[in-house]
């Protein structure tokens, strides 16, 4: 609970062993006790006090930790309901925090993907933005805005001082240090992207090169978080995993497991149609048979894709070597592996890592932008600053160029949440699970 009423509503349902008053416990402890309701004890539980303003939300707060089970925890909510307490809507806690002013709007959507994160890599980029290093580089490029606006409203409000030449480079400048902060923060989306949804990946090859095989070799592995989803496409199923911190979705894993039927093998233009919306395409060609015209199909399609050749079943006798695949395509990385006997499968992972540039995205110290609510706002600020680069160049007055530069501030400030509207925060917390 959290609220004024907090710990007026506990005090008539809770009563601690050693009957110590509220006024009495401090901030930060846990009591001991029972609930209690018309004299009947409920359950005995264990009550957390936080007092405003060191709290989530800032406000008095309580957590009742019960024995747990649907019954118990059901009846010490409805008594807590009956005694005045009102059912928290979907990330009321989070909301109540960033309308007290403890957490801005980007800290709060963190919150959310901390909870959501399906990989250590969403975890630990989304920790570091509730943590507010995101928030403050917004705030410092806010800042330098700010300090040149000061200039800028004194050249208005005092054109006696005639500072107009000083201001316009002065603006210049300040408008280039802000777009390269912006631009590098636009270019981190394409990473931050790729830990949240994770690559898109397909796995093609004619029928019995393996692909099922290697879908299992992948799946099976002890480090893989699997999360299955529905595909965007009707009737495709689509795997998330995690390896050697990699996320990976895996596209049409259900057509890769029903192709074992013959009639319903995946045929060329499928796999076209597949590798097309997938960031990798992972081809594979069975080393055991003559290349065939189908192969060679499979390798036009990845022509000008990022990709990877595997070659497999290396556990028997070879018919196929690197270099007869090498004729028909010479730059892409080949890998040998026996998806069968999980042979060579760390070296696909090394392979993705390198072609990704994974190891090269620092976690710790870049920051990174993973919400594309605020990637669009930090492309709209970019547009707002080219513009109002050109009313300089068409020697606008200072007036003019002021109204634009405001339009980068309030661009930002969405960002934060310093101006944003009633409807996007709602539509922002209602995507959050209760209690949270
Ligand atoms: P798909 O049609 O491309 O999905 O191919 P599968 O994964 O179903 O494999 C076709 C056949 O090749 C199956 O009998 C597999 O057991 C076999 N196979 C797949 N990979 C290997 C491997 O690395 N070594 C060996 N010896 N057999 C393999």
């Amino acid at each position: 609970m959290s609220g004024e009423k907090c710990f007026f509503i506990l005090n008539k349902i809770f009563e601690p062993k050693n009957k110590q008053g509220l006024e009495n416990i401090k901030g930060y402890t846990i009591k001991y006790g029972n609930i209690i309701d018309n004299g009947e004890i409920v359950d005995e539980v264990l009550v957390s006090y936080f007092k405003a303003p060191k709290s989530y939300t800032t406000e008095n707060m309580c957590e009742i930790n019960s024995h747990g089970g649907n019954i118990i925890v059901r009846r010490i909510l409805e008594i807590c309901l009956k005694n005045g307490a009102q059912l928290a809507e979907p990330g009321e806690f989070t909301k109540r925090a960033f309308l007290n002013g403890r957490i801005d709007l980007l800290q709060a959507e963190s919150v959310i993907d901390v909870i959501h994160a399906k990989s250590e890599k969403e975890a630990k980029t989304s920790i570091k933005q509730l943590k507010g290093t995101l928030s403050k580089e917004i705030a410092e490029i806010k800042q330098y805005i700010l300090d040149i606006m000061v200039s800028i409203e004194v050249a208005i409000d005092y054109p006696e001082y005639d500072v107009d030449d000083v201001t316009n480079e002065q603006i210049v400048t300040m408008l280039e240090t802000v777009e390269e902060k912006l631009l590098k923060l636009e270019k981190s989306f394409d990473n931050g992207k790729m830990i949240k949804e994770g690559i898109k990946t397909a796995i093609i090859g004619r029928p019995n090169a393996g692909k099922s095989s290697l879908l299992n070799a992948i799946l099976k592995e002890d480090r893989a978080i699997v999360t299955e989803y529905e595909g965007t496409t009707r009737d495709t199923i689509e795997e998330f995993v995690t390896i050697n911190g990699i996320p990976l979705k895996l596209i049409d894993t259900a057509g890769i497991r029903e192709a074992k039927d013959e009639v319903e093998k995946i045929g060329i233009a499928k796999s076209r149609e597949i590798a097309k919306e997938s960031d990798l395409v992972i081809a594979i060609i069975d080393s055991t048979k003559e290349l065939t015209s189908e192969d060679k199909e499979i390798l036009e399609i990845i022509k000008d894709r990022k990709s990877i050749i595997i070659l497999n079943k290396i556990d028997l006798e070879p018919v196929l070597q690197e270099k007869d695949i090498r004729l028909q395509e010479s730059s892409k990385h080949i890998i040998k592996i026996s998806a069968l006997n999980d042979i060579g499968i760390e070296k696909l992972y090394q392979e993705i890592t390198n072609l990704f540039n994974l190891n090269e995205i620092n976690f710790d110290n870049e920051m990174i932008i993973t919400n594309i609510r605020h990637k669009n706002l930090i492309t709209k600020a970019i547009e707002n600053v080219k513009k109002t680069k050109s009313t300089i160049e068409e020697k606008m007055p200072l007036d003019i160029i002021a109204v634009f530069i405001k339009d980068i501030l309030e661009d930002l400030g969405n960002i934060t949440g310093e101006i944003v509207s009633e409807d996007i925060i709602n539509e922002i917390f209602s995507k959050f699970c209760l209690g949270k």
